[in-house]
């Protein structure tokens, strides 16, 4: 028998409810903040992705499904492994940044990476992507916060918390990264070996190490709040002063950084103790860089990122939904052309309704209609063809009418209409 692959999972009728669930409450919600939907393919050029996440990052180095297209051997594809260096370049290619007054984008759908597996991680996973470009401003980061929190609440994530710090930009941080390679050099001999390889590679990656035995020494590093520019100081300030008006909590973490060059200023993260060990919900951040860097003008950028999945497991399962309002039982070959007309009527309606293809008896017709949660059954036998009608039975109340044939569809849309009203 052949299975799924290691690291990706089925979403099966039963559980897809929670997903359509946490899907409708982002269509509904990012367009409230004016954020509209982007699509963009599930591949990409590898190159996209080497400069847009970064060479010598884990995902890029290791993770990424990465293989020669087929007929043209020169050009090497990547399933994407998430979601932002696609739509900038769909920015760039369409220039939307010249288009639209306001551009803010988001984005559903399956990411690739070869991770180890783990419990609730995939190879295949989904994220929700919020972009907007062109704003500079402080009120954009806290704009895009608001909406992160927001959205976890309407997917029923009741306990947040949210964690902040700024990372610099060009002008200040290259000089705190030389203050955190001496610094780091100090303790050289006592740190693991990934940080000390960080150390002179990527110091800034020294401060997500989870070491223990690193704890010590990394809380002693100098930390980049003191060591902003004066402009990364004030736009910091004003993030700060602004989640204070909206009564937005926010714990302050030095060690919340990106590695990458073009992560600028304002980076976040959304925890959650619903969560456990693994309590990161979402993160996000300025890149002002990356627009650039990928080609296209010196655009600002901001973003998050979220794990569908996570959010998913979060949400308690819902009772199990009927399958139909309305089943037809036909019990005599003849009649089962009223039923696939009468059907299609319901249907038009607005009618969930069901017929039993193979047309078995009427004990085993019934069991089907009460395990699909069929409110009304519609049976039809020999007395019934002859006069013309159907025998409607209330599955709730048990009680059942006689109706004529062309009045059925009618019947039962005004039955389910009272129901909905009452
Ligand atoms: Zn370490
Ligand atoms: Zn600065």
């Amino acid at each position: 028998m052949i299975k799924s692959i290691k690291g990706t999972r089925d979403i099966l009728p039963d559980e897809v409810g929670a997903w359509h669930r946490v899907e409708q409450a982002a269509h509904q919600l990012f367009s409230r903040y004016g954020y509209r939907e982007i699509r963009t393919p599930i591949f990409e050029e590898t190159q996209l992705f080497a400069r847009g996440i970064g060479a010598d990052t884990d995902i890029v180095a290791k993770e990424m499904y990465t293989f020669p297209d087929r007929d043209e051997e020169k050009t090497s594809l990547t399933l994407r492994p998430e979601a932002t260096a696609g739509i900038v370049r769909a920015v760039i290619e369409h220039n939307l940044y010249q288009t639209d007054p306001a551009l803010k984008v988001y984005a559903l759908g399956p990411m690739f990476r070869r991770e180890r597996p783990q419990k609730g991680r995939y190879r295949q996973f989904h994220q929700v992507d919020v972009e907007a470009f062109g704003m500079e401003r402080p009120s954009i980061d806290v704009e895009i916060i608001q909406l992160a929190l927001d959205y976890l609440r309407a997917c029923g994530l009741t306990e947040s918390q949210l964690i902040l710090n700024s990372v610099g930009d060009a002008k200040c941080r290259p000089a705190y990264v030389e203050t955190l390679r001496s610094a780091l050099r100090a303790h050289k001999d006592r740190l693991c070996a990934d940080c000390q390889r960080r150390t002179e590679t990527n110091p800034l990656r020294v401060l997500d190490c989870k070491v223990p035995e690193d704890q010590a020494i990394i809380e002693s590093l100098p930390k980049i709040s003191d060591h902003l520019c004066a402009e990364c100081r004030d736009h910091f300030a004003e993030v700060r002063r602004e989640l204070g008006l909206l009564e937005i909590p926010y714990e302050l973490s030095h060690r919340l950084v990106r590695g990458l060059d073009y992560y600028t200023r304002t980076t976040f993260e959304v925890t959650s103790a619903a969560l456990g060990a693994q309590n990161s919900v979402l993160g996000g951040g300025r890149y002002d860089g990356l627009v650039r860097d990928l080609g296209g003008p010196d655009l600002s950028g901001i973003g998050f990122a979220l794990g569908m999945e996570r959010l998913v497991m979060l949400i308690p399962p819902g009772p199990q939904e009927s399958r139909c309002d309305a089943f037809l039982a036909v019990l005599v070959p003849r009649a089962f052309d009223r039923a696939l007309l009468i059907q299609h009527d319901l249907r038009e309606a607005g009618v969930r309704v069901l017929v039993d293809h193979e047309a078995r008896g009427l004990k085993s017709q019934m069991k089907k209609a009460d395990k699909l949660g069929a409110r009304y059954v519609a049976i039809m036998g020999e007395d019934e063809l002859a006069d013309d009608v159907w025998t409607v039975r209330d599955m709730t109340t048990s009680t059942q009418e006689r109706v004529s044939d062309v009045k059925l569809a009618e019947y039962i849309e005004e039955k389910m209409r009272g129901r909905d009203a009452g």
